[in-house]
Parts: C-alpha cells; structure tokens; sequence
C-alpha cells in the first residue's frame, strides 16, 4: 500500500502498466502472480526494442544483425547462469519453460538411465509437470514411482521421505515451493540425502524463483527448472540447469537445426556440445531477451526485499482471513513462500472465485495442477491468492473484504 522501509510499492506498481486496469468497473486486484506474473515496462519495452530493432536468426548468420541477436541472446545465457550461481554459462539451456525442462529432463536423462529395476522418488506436493512426464516414461520404461507423503500442514513428511530414500532411487524429483501451498522445501537438505543414497536429483524452481535468491551450486542439486512468465517475464522461455558433466552424457531430445555438430546419409548423425546438443530449431528470441530484462528487473528491486515484502502480506493476510467464520487455511508449513490457499465452509471455491472476480479480484480456484493433494486432503480445490513484489495491503483488505461479502451472499 505504502512505502515500507527503502521498498516503495507504489512505485513498483507504476512500472506494471496492466495494474493500472479496472475489470468489471472496480480496480484490478491481481493476486494469481503464482499462476503468471505480471511484466514491468522494462521486460515489455526489451521485448520490443529486441523485435524492432535487432531481430534475427542467432547463431547461423554472418550478417551484423544476426551477429547482434546472437550476442543478446547468448548474453541472456551468462545472466541466468550468475543469476542462479551456475558453474558455466554452458549449464543453462532455454527451455519453453518448467514442464518443458522437466520433459527435457524425462525424456533425455530418464530414458537413458532409468529401467524396470529402478525407483524414482516424487512428492505430493509436485504440479502435475512433475508427475506426468515420469508417469509417461513409466509406462514405457516399467520403473517404480514412489511418493513421499506430507503432514497435516503441507510440509513434507520427514519419515516418508527417509522412507523412500531408504529405496535407493535413481532420481529425486522436487519443487523448491509449492504452487498450492507454499510450503518451502529444503532443497539443498534434500539434495544431500538424495545424493548420499546416490539419486540425480531435479529441483522445480518455478515457484522459487521470484521470491528467492537460487544459488544452484550450493543447493548442489543436479537439475534446476525455471519459467520466464512466473519471474516477471516473458511465457514461452524458461530454463533448465544441468550440471555439465551429466549435460555430456545425456542424449539428445528433439533433433533439428542447431542441435548437431554434423548431419549425412553416409555416416552417423553428429551432435552439437551442450547446451546447444538440447536447444533444436529457432528459440523464442524476444523471449529470451524479455527473460533476460526480468532478471535485471528482480536484481534492480532487491529478491530480499521483495521477499520481505511478501513474507509481512502473507502473515497479514493470513490473520485476517482467519478472523472469517468458516475459514480454513489450506497449507500452513512454518517455510512458506507467497502462496494462500483457502476454504471456507460451506461454499464452494469456485463459486468465491466467480464473485471476487465480479469485485475486479482474480484469484485462482481448482486444484491448481495438484490433484494428488486435492486427493489426499478430500477436498475439491481451493481458493488461491497469491502474491508478488507489486502486492499491497489494501489489496489484501479487499480480498477479506470479497471473502466476507461471499460468506454473506453464498452461505
Ligand atoms: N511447477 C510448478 C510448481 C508450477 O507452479 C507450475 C506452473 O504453475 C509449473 C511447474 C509449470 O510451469 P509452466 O506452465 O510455466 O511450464
């Protein structure tokens, strides 16, 4: 709402043109920045200047403008591997995003390495883009998937998941943050048992990476998986980071231009080092660039401050959500990052959702690509609000605002 401390909301918010918008003639309440973040000028404007002025195919030309594309793709590269404190620019590969790294993944190192003796070990927490890729690999390659199950308040079950290491799994495959629930899991913690049972473990960065500094070399986790769209840029690019050494053994995945070192009828097919080896055919370019302003975005605010920021919204929002009759917090670990799922009794989420929607607030209702822990906890789905570093306090008082208005006209 107000400036708190050196963090001056109101500033960032002039930066996002769409929170200027009104819906359904009241001002725009954007709380589904887990779902999507909303862009900065700055990532727009890159976006762009990039297609105005410097577009190109990368890497094939010897022209000046494609030499100029490929320098401020390629310079995208380098800012993400420091971004996340990768070893070498060469560990980041564009991706259209987490499920696409995440197939990536599945579909290079999983069938390459994993066969009918073999377990791999998911959480319940995971989204869907964590699951199904294995299950498909599964069906195809007959190896087990085991899960580790969670407690009461979404964190993770500390016995199941000894329970499970205890398997000895080739592969650990986790989210860093829930997109239902918050819970912040201890990735380096769990890298370090996975690898002392000698599992590759993949991290799901998605939710991660706009609240918190990602360092993947302390985390030490062999995979690391990242959207544009929920950092404040660009959807359709992402990135996967693979230590190197397993960069160079995987097999390709997609074959096409650029992917190869040589191509012939006559001979083997060659392949390109990586992380050209898994970047096949034209990338999102403007993407990447756009990608590329969002980090400069994130670094120029401050990912401590904006998590600061976050972290005192979901304690306000939290208590006064729970001063609702019926209110039931969905998710309540003590590691929680910028997500809030809720119910209240006796109306249905979606039914919330459509009213607040009216109120000009877009919160997002469902399972949210998590049905396993619908499942688990018999619920249909939840209400979910979530925030980002242009969130305020009046926003959250509009949103108990709409939530008490629904109790009185829905219950
Ligand atoms: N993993 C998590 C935890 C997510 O929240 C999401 C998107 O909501 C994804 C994966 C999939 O991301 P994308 O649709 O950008 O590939």
């Amino acid at each position: 709402m107000t400036q708190s401390g050196s963090y001056d909301v109101n500033a960032i918010r002039r930066e996002f043109p769409i929170l200027k918008k009104s819906i359904n003639g009241y001002p725009l309440v954007y709380l589904d920045s887990a779902a999507s973040a909303q862009k900065p000028l700055s990532v727009i404007e890159a976006q762009r200047e990039y297609e105005a002025h410097f577009h190109s195919n990368i890497h094939r030309g010897v022209h000046t403008l494609a030499t100029q594309a490929t320098e401020a793709f390629e310079s995208v590269r380098t800012k993400i591997a420091d971004h996340i404190n990768a070893a070498q620019r060469e560990e980041i590969i564009f991706t259209s995003g987490t499920t696409d790294g995440i197939n990536l993944v599945a579909g290079t190192w999983g069938r390459a390495n994993l066969n009918e003796e073999d377990t791999i070990v998911l959480s319940r927490l995971e989204h869907h883009s964590n699951i199904v890729p294995w299950q498909i690999l599964a069906t195809e390659k007959r190896f087990k998937i085991e899960v580790i199950e969670l407690n009461e308040d979404g964190s993770l079950d500390e016995s199941s998941l000894n329970e499970k290491l205890a398997l000895n799994p080739k592969m650990v495959a986790i989210s860093h943050v829930s997109n239902t629930l918050g819970t912040v899991n201890d990735v380096k913690r769990i890298t370090a048992l996975a690898h002392s049972v000698g599992a590759t473990v993949i991290v799901d960065g998605s939710q991660a990476v706009p609240h918190k500094t990602i360092d993947v070399t302390d985390i030490d986790c062999d995979f690391y998986v990242a959207s544009g769209h929920k950092m404040y840029g660009p959807s359709g690019i992402g990135f996967l980071y693979g230590k190197h050494s397993l960069l160079e053994q995987m097999p390709p995945w997609r074959g096409g231009g650029e992917m190869i070192a040589s191509v012939s009828f006559e001979e083997p097919t060659t392949f390109n080092i990586p992380p050209y080896k898994f970047e096949a055919g034209t990338p999102h370019l403007s993407g990447v660039v756009g990608l590329g302003a969002a980090i400069d975005w994130l670094n120029s605010v401050g990912l401590e401050k904006i998590a600061a920021h976050e972290k005192s919204l979901i304690e306000y929002a939290s208590g006064e959500l729970m001063k609702i009759d019926g209110m039931k917090l969905i998710g309540t670990a003590p590691a929680k990052a910028s997500v809030i799922s809720f119910l209240v009794e006796g109306i249905h989420p979606s039914d919330i959702g459509t009213l607040l929607d009216g109120l000009g607030i877009a919160v997002r209702t469902g399972h949210h690509c998590t049905e396993p822990i619908m499942t688990k906890l018999g619920i249909p789905g939840t209400v979910r609000a979530s925030f980002a570093a242009y969130s305020t306090k009046a926003e959250v008082d509009a949103l108990v605002a709409g939530v008490n208005r629904a109790v009185k006209l829905l219950r």
